[in-house]
């Protein structure tokens, strides 16, 4: 066994993109003559119709971030009771849901995409539910089709989760395009970013106006408050920054890419280690994320093992997404989280990791993260 040393600065999974700087001084520039600093202002509107373009879809709403979008989708449909969703995610998930009263109703999630599993969701659906909440998993596309398909059959609304999937195509068609309402997250971690922001996409109309209505208070003009609103604002100095990094993601993507394959070409074959899925007929992948699952048995060593190994090397990878929703103390006494329930779910939060990957770092760390994670097991 080769002896490897330490990286001697910290290795994260992802590092956000910082456009140049005097191309965002720029746009500030023109912010400070604009003299508007928020409420819809120029660079929030041109943001607003170049991700209309870049993302494939004919509505969207810009937000002040990813949750408080998610919220206000919730909100803007009318949704109540129960709606049924992954466990299998970030807590904004289940959370925007609660927040609106709702009670989440956590459903298994397939092996293979690590996405919720349709052919599970009827057997939980009752007078109470209302729609469906599923999250496109480090930026695999759900099974849109037989959720459209349940969804019809049971007159339930369909919100999707696309935080992870900025970019993603199935056919052609923008990811934002499916179901009654998408979120997309611009948080710093993800690859389009806005510091903090995030966006709703939708194909109907009607909904415009009333999310743009409900992310600012329900004011409907001076004299009028029509709704129950929220503050989901987008700023401007959000949005100038959004326009300059998105001018550097195709470059991003390719590097991800890269290494991505660097990653596989050192791990495939390694027994006991699942890697992500390539290729997907008719589906445009982002190569936001590198994501392996560890089977304790076959690989010779935990998941929790190889973490706290790579954390000795400075390399912190990230248990994504572990621990599952459903056992968080808010949750954990719904009838739906019982482990029974969501066998799946359960045993992938244990075996998943998410490994560094950003355009900054060379094939040569990937090979030594890589070196580390195989060294464990001995
Ligand atoms: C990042 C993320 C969110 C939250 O988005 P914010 O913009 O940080 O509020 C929601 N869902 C998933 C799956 C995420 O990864």
């Amino acid at each position: 066994m080769k002896s490897i040393k330490p990286f001697k600065n910290p290795i994260y999974i992802t590092r956000p993109i910082f456009p140049e700087l005097d191309a965002y001084t720029m746009r500030l520039k023109e912010v400070w003559e604009s003299q508007k600093l928020t409420n819809n202002g120029d660079m929030h509107k041109l943001l607003e119709r170049t991700l209309r373009q870049e993302l494939k879809v004919p509505f969207l709403s810009l937000f002040n971030n990813g949750t408080i979008a998610l919220l206000t989708a919730c909100k803007t449909l009318g949704l109540k009771g129960e709606v049924i969703t992954t466990p299998f995610t970030f807590p904004a998930t289940p959370h925007a849901l609660a927040w609106n009263n709702i009670t989440p109703v956590f459903c298994d999630i397939t092996s293979s995409t690590m996405n919720i599993d349709a052919s599970k969701i009827e057997e939980l659906i009752t007078p109470r539910t209302t729609g469906i909440l599923a999250v496109h998993v480090f930026g695999v596309p759900c099974d849109v089709k037989n959720i459209q398909n349940i969804a019809d059959r049971y007159g339930l609304k369909v919100v999707y989760d696309a935080a992870h999937a900025f970019g993603v195509e199935i056919d052609g068609n923008g990811i934002g395009n499916y179901g009654d309402i998408s979120m997309f997250s611009f948080h710093a971690t993800k690859l389009f970013h806005t510091a903090e922001g995030g966006a709703l996409t939708f194909s109907n109309e009607r909904f415009k106006e009333k999310v743009d209505l409900l992310k600012n208070f329900g004011i409907r003009n001076e004299e009028e408050v029509v709704d129950v609103g929220i503050n989901g604002k987008m700023n401007e100095l959000q949005a100038a920054l959004g326009l300059e990094v998105l001018s550097c993601i195709g470059e991003e993507q390719n590097k991800r890419k890269y290494l991505s394959d660097v990653y596989r070409e050192l791990l495939s074959g390694c027994d006991g280690l699942t890697l992500p899925p390539e290729n997907i007929s008719d589906v445009t992948m982002s190569n936001q994320y590198f994501v392996v699952r560890i089977d304790k048995d076959l690989f010779g060593c935990s998941r929790d093992r190889v973490y706290e190994e790579l954390k000795k090397y400075n390399v912190f990878a990230r248990k994504y997404f572990y621990p599952l929703c459903s056992n968080y103390a808010c949750y954990r006494d719904n009838k739906s989280s019982s482990v029974i329930n969501l066998p799946y779910a359960n045993r992938i939060s244990l075996e998943v990791l998410s490994l560094p990957l950003y355009g900054a770092l060379t094939a040569g760390d990937i090979e030594k993260i890589c070196g580390i994670m195989t060294n464990a097991k001995k």
